[in-house]
């Protein structure tokens, strides 16, 4: 389950357009778009595991 973020001009749920993996180990860039209003937003994604 994932939460995305919200469009900060119009405050609706944003489209994830792409996801790229890092390569930085448990990071990923996440980026989010709003269609309507052409916001565009990416985010680093930390991923919760298990250390060893
Ligand atoms: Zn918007």
């Amino acid at each position: 389950m994932e939460k995305y973020p919200l469009c900060p001009n119009c405050v609706k749920p944003m489209t994830l357009a792409r996801v790229i993996p890092g390569s930085v180990k448990l990071l990923s860039l996440n980026t989010f778009g709003c269609e309507r209003c052409n916001v565009w937003l990416t985010e680093a994604v930390q991923y919760d595991l298990p250390a060893r």
